[in-house]
């Protein structure tokens, strides 16, 4: 499925912010984090509140699923399992739902040959960014919806830890404040599609 590429380039703004650089791992995990969510069928911030990463990976591409997903170590949301491969599996835990996404081991060559097709240079940002724009999920990505005992299990085998953070932090920031528990995944923002 090809993506709306406004919306691609409007996240991929917010990921060079995050991570500090534009590279193909951003433009890779800003493409599967917009894969994951439809395939999940989320549409909104709100929609996010259970979603959990599973990221079989520490590259680049991390970063720019917490940037569209809102997934993060520190909310339990993000797991990050060393394990050196190219895939993450998002499971909603709202609706049970669950998909695994893998980087394609042919998605370089599948990258540089449609940049051949349309004339645009694999190799430097706005070739990349215009390949990226428009090249279909099938062609760098293999998704795979998870059946209801996977995400059950995934789930279980990593329960998310309840964690006074939140309240404690604020008590220090606020004194005589009353804690409050930390709002859901990116509170009620709706998502940013231009
Ligand atoms: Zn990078």
């Amino acid at each position: 499925m090809p993506v709306d590429a406004a919306t691609f380039r409007h996240f991929i703004k917010e990921a060079i912010d995050f991570h500090g650089d534009l590279c193909r791992g951003q433009m890779i995990g800003v493409r599967m984090s917009l894969a994951a969510l439809k395939a999940l069928g989320i549409h909104s911030r709100r929609g996010m509140w259970g979603l959990v990463a599973f990221a079989e990976c520490e590259g680049c591409l991390v970063d720019a699923l917490q940037v569209v997903t809102n997934c993060r170590v520190g909310r339990g949301t993000l797991k990050v399992i060393p394990g050196g491969g190219r895939q993450v599996t998002f499971v909603d835990s709202q609706t049970g739902k669950g998909v695994r996404i893998a980087v394609r081991p042919d998605c370089c060559e599948e990258v540089n040959r449609y940049g051949r097709l349309k004339g645009w240079n694999a190799e430097d940002d706005e070739g990349q960014l215009r390949i990226f724009s428009e090249i279909e999920d099938s062609a760098f990505l293999d998704l795979d919806l998870l059946a209801d005992g996977e995400v059950e299990n995934l789930l279980s085998r990593h329960p998310r830890q309840q964690s006074p953070g939140c309240a404690l932090r604020q008590d220090w920031l606020v004194p005589g404040t009353p804690p409050a528990p930390c709002r859901p995944e990116g509170g009620d923002r709706p998502l940013e599609l231009i």
